[in-house]
């Protein structure tokens, strides 16, 4: 087992070494560098960045991160009532896709197997029960035909690309392909295929990005991983791996934990970075690794103002939110199956249901996990814990009727959207927008700033390993124009307009 430094697992501030002396200027003053990159944000994307930079002879960068330890969205808890306690991941929960063969393996996988962390397959299709508002209704043939209704939406979706046809929502996708989810069952099964991966309904969801973010992490036919979905179990929190790789490469010196941005300027001549300590760090280069939700909210201040061209591509993607609500209780009283869908007559209410009181994950912990996306993620963020607690009680009393529900020991959900370092949790592609918002959102503004993260992934965002490769071909960038001492970077288009104009 690796043994991570304190230092790594945010104990204490780490202070900054002030390595080299030579001078950028901002503000048309001449500033002592604190590091010729720094590196703004400590999750997979800003990590694997600075691995990239290390293993390219680049060692003179700093990563600057918020928060108490690396990880970001990565992150877990301590949950239970006293001696019941076990670790829960908060944010991302499964290796999507694994490696099938020989074949292409998923990077995050990669570093599970060199870090040995403990994972088991999650069998999101074979271990499942479905109830409604009345209690256990067998309606697996819905769901069933639901997944293929979804397999046909991304098929379909290839062939529109391949035609050159325009993008549409997913839901236009389904409606022509004449799945039309109507009972509170067939809206359920479809939310189990849809809304529980992207976060967001197929009314807000493009139908051709949607089907390729998909097809490239799942689809071995266009280098996609394979249909296994393993679900961290670690007591050291699925972080670990990014933590363990830190700690291969990274000195004391190159990591302030601890330090929140409130400005970026940015010069033709390098970055400053104002923390809300007031001090100012000073760069030749910075990668900002926020989240779309934080570049949205204005969480963070760029000085100038971001250009329009990047303005409209931050401001034109979306941040969803996906929310685990956790319970825990004595003993547990609730399926057998990994999985439990419900179907609520309001589409998307407590729908998705699983078990982690089950041999595959940690049996004998009393605890049950029910997943909420989008609009009402974001209401039940709005209300207390105590009436949310409430009504997931009263969603298993109608799952359960012949059961008393007892009271629960321990109850959680964390709040991504209203979290200033995040903003939601991870991003989604509205049809409304284009490829080239999507390489605007990705590109460097002038030479000094780049960006990086799940999001600027055209083919993996919202997973973890579109930050990794994000975190890896942004810094390869960076490091080529390093060396070369200056570049232009990425294109951007400065203006996305239509193919032909709209007609009046
Ligand atoms: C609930 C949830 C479930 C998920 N499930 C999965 C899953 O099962 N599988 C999967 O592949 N992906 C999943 N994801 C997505 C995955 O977690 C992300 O794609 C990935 O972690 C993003 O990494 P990143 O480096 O791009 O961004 P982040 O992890 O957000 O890293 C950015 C860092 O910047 C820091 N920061 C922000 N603002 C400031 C500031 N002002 N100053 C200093 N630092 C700042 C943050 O603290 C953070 O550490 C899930 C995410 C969530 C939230």
């Amino acid at each position: 087992m690796v043994e991570l430094p304190a230092w790594l697992l945010g104990v204490g501030l780490v202070m900054l070494a002030l390595p080299g002396a030579s001078a950028v200027s901002v503000d048309g003053r001449a500033l002592k560098k604190d590091a010729s990159v720094l590196i703004l944000g400590g999750g997979v994307a800003g990590v694997i960045a600075a691995r990239t930079l290390h293993e390219q002879g680049i060692t003179n960068f700093t990563i600057v991160e918020a928060k108490g330890e690396l990880g970001g969205r990565l992150t877990s808890t301590t949950f239970g009532a006293k001696g019941k306690e076990v670790t829960l991941e908060l944010g991302a929960n499964w290796v999507q896709g694994t490696q099938t063969d020989n074949g292409p393996a998923n990077p995050i996988w990669t570093l599970v197997q060199k870090h040995g962390l403990k994972t088991h397959e999650n069998d999101w299709t074979g271990s499942i029960v479905t109830y409604n508002a009345t209690g256990p209704d067998d309606y697996l043939d819905l769901f069933d035909e639901s997944a293929d209704a979804y397999t046909n939406l991304t098929i379909t979706a290839g062939t529109r690309v391949d035609k050159r046809l325009v993008d549409a929502t997913a839901r236009t996708g389904y409606s022509l392909l004449g799945a039309k989810s109507r009972t509170p069952q067939a809206m359920a099964s479809e939310y189990y295929q849809f809304d529980w991966e992207y976060a967001q309904t197929p009314e807000e969801s493009s139908w051709i990005a949607s089907s390729w973010g998909n097809n490239f992490t799942y689809n071995t036919d266009v280098g996609g991983f394979g249909d296994d979905n393993q679900m961290a179990l670690d007591p050291r929190g699925f972080k670990h791996i990014i933590q363990a790789e830190a700690a291969e490469f990274l000195k004391p010196a190159q990591l302030r934990t601890n330090s929140t941005i409130k400005t970026i300027k940015n010069s033709d001549s390098g970055v400053s970075v104002v923390l809300e300590s007031g001090e100012v760090l000073h760069a030749d280069y910075a990668l900002c690794t926020f989240s779309l939700g934080v570049l949205q909210h204005d969480d963070v201040v760029f000085e100038p103002a971001l250009p329009d061209w990047k303005e409209e591509a931050i401001q034109s993607m979306t941040m969803a939110t996906y929310t685990k609500v956790f319970l825990q209780f004595e003993e547990k009283f609730w399926f057998d199956t990994e999985m439990a869908l419900y179907a609520d007559p309001e589409r998307g209410r407590y729908p998705v249901w699983q078990s982690l009181d089950h041999v595959n994950f940690l049996p004998g912990s009393g605890i049950v996990f029910v997943t909420t996306t989008g609009d009402y993620s974001l209401r039940i963020e709005s209300l207390p814990d105590e009436q949310v607690q409430e009504e997931v009680l009263g969603v298993l009393a109608a799952m359960f009727p012949n059961t008393t529900i007892p009271a629960p020991v321990a109850f959680h959900f964390p709040r991504w959207n209203a979290d200033p370092l995040f903003r939601g949790s991870y991003s989604n592609w509205p049809s409304s927008f284009f490829s080239e918002h999507h390489e605007n959102l990705r590109a460097n503004v002038g030479e000094r700033l780049w960006f990086a993260g799940e999001a600027t992934s055209q083919k993996y965002f919202g997973f973890l390993h579109g930050a990794y490769f994000e975190g890896a071909d942004v810094a390869t960038d960076m490091a080529k124009c390093i060396k070369a001492g200056g570049c232009v970077g990425m294109k951007h288009v400065q203006e996305v307009t239509n193919a032909r104009p709209y007609k009046i």
